[in-house]
């Protein structure tokens, strides 16, 4: 995927085995949801690799090498992000950054190993402050090995309460609700323009079915507000958008007119 001049890699480390409860909902009659026969939706871990200039980027770090389930038999299986980097000829040394666009389990996987140790010991690991309270020092749900790498300072953290510029072209942008200090990520390039959403949307069928909520949304109301002023970002003609567990991590925007539609 070429955004302009910039390189944008959508990588998965693994799979989100999800069931309709994770919406808390039924499987619906809406064209368009992802769920199979069985009622299970086989989702991506997403992570996505940005190369601009002598900047390495790593969007968001997948689970790592763990499962972790969820109630309603639902699960996720990591372990692929390295595999997948080394395909593409990129070491952990080579990372320059690696932006979090929020810190539950599946996003923040590979920052530590199990003693808390860098995985990407040169790269700046940027997320939103109101996570690194509510995950590090906060009640939210963390493992434990990546609390303590979080905690034990051999990594450059840069905990952001405000929107920023990391390099020309590449901008995180706050968007709350999903989690207290989660961050979207702006690609531009001439008139070319991608959002990186992260778990803000979790998935297309959203568009339509604006009840659905994600099951780990922390402020669902201002998850709501946030999820509409992505949509209207999206409908943008220059704007193209996707999220870290999109299905196939594909690419879309909105089209407007008789209602709107999600377009790949
Ligand atoms: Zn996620």
């Amino acid at each position: 995927m070429r955004i302009g001049d910039i390189d944008v890699l959508p990588l998965s480390d693994g799979t989100f085995v999800a069931r309709p409860e994770y919406f808390t909902t039924r499987v619906p009659e809406t064209p368009g949801h992802p769920f199979d026969a069985d009622g299970v939706a086989w989702l991506p871990i997403g992570c996505f690799l940005i190369r601009t200039g002598d900047r390495v980027i790593l969007v968001d770090a997948g689970l790592g090498p763990v499962r972790q389930t969820l109630p309603h038999d639902m699960e996720l299986v990591g372990g692929q992000l390295p595999v997948a980097l080394r395909t593409s000829g990129v070491s952990a040394a080579d990372i320059t950054d690696v932006i979090c666009t929020h810190l539950h389990a599946d996003h923040v996987g590979w920052l530590f190993d199990r003693d808390g140790n860098a995985t990407f010991p040169t790269a700046n690991i940027w997320f939103g402050a109101g996570d690194g309270h509510h995950f590090v020092d906060g009640p939210g749900e963390m493992f434990d090995h990546i609390r303590q790498g979080f905690r034990n300072g051999s990594v450059a953290l840069r905990a952001l309460d405000h929107d920023h510029v990391v390099t020309a072209g590449v901008e995180i942008v706050r968007t709350p609700g999903h989690t207290p200090g989660h961050c979207a990520v702006i690609i531009s390039s001439g008139l070319d323009r991608a959002m990186l959403v992260g778990d803000a949307i979790t998935c297309p069928v959203q568009l339509t079915e604006p009840t659905w909520r994600s099951m780990g949304d922390v402020d669902p109301p201002l998850a709501d507000r946030t999820r509409e002023e992505l949509w209207r970002e999206l409908e943008d003609e220059h704007t193209i958008g996707t999220g870290a567990h999109f299905p196939e991590l594909q690419f879309g925007r909105v089209l407007t007119g008789q209602g709107r539609t999600w377009s790949t």
